[in-house]
């Protein structure tokens, strides 16, 4: 079994919560998240796997999800637990950005 070291993800955990997404500790993985989230009615998109993966460092850099969310709030409202889903998502975009790991079709003035 391979051993990866812990620094690249905590530096990327230290990253994500300069940016705003600390409120993601607080998430139990009810999943409730999911339920409520539009993009689940047309495509797969697992928003409490999102705040898991910015839980432990692992941004998604190579999955176009992050880049979906429309900030619409529904599943703030409906999380048990007060995470800002929003804060987690948007911290996670702003990693990325300075790396240019953005998707040509997203304008980076309309990320942040
Ligand atoms: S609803 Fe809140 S606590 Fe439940 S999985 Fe989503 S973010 Fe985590
Ligand atoms: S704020 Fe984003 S993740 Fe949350 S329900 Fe709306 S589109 Fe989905």
């Amino acid at each position: 079994m391979e051993i990866l070291p812990l620094e690249p993800f905590k530096v990327v955990i230290d990253g994500i919560k300069e940016a705003g997404g600390e409120a993601d500790k607080f998430c139990y993985q009810c999943g409730k998240c999911d339920s409520v989230c539009p993009w689940g009615r047309v495509r797969q998109f697992y928003v409490r796997r999102l705040v898991n993966q910015a839980k432990f460092g692992v941004v998604p850099f190579e999955s176009e999800d992050i880049w979906l969310c429309t900030t619409c709030r529904n599943c703030v409202q409906r999380c048990p637990r007060g995470v800002e889903i929003i804060d987690v998502m948007r911290s996670m975009r702003r990693v990325l950005v300075p790396d240019g790991v953005v998707p040509a079709s997203i304008p980076i003035c309309v990320v942040l």
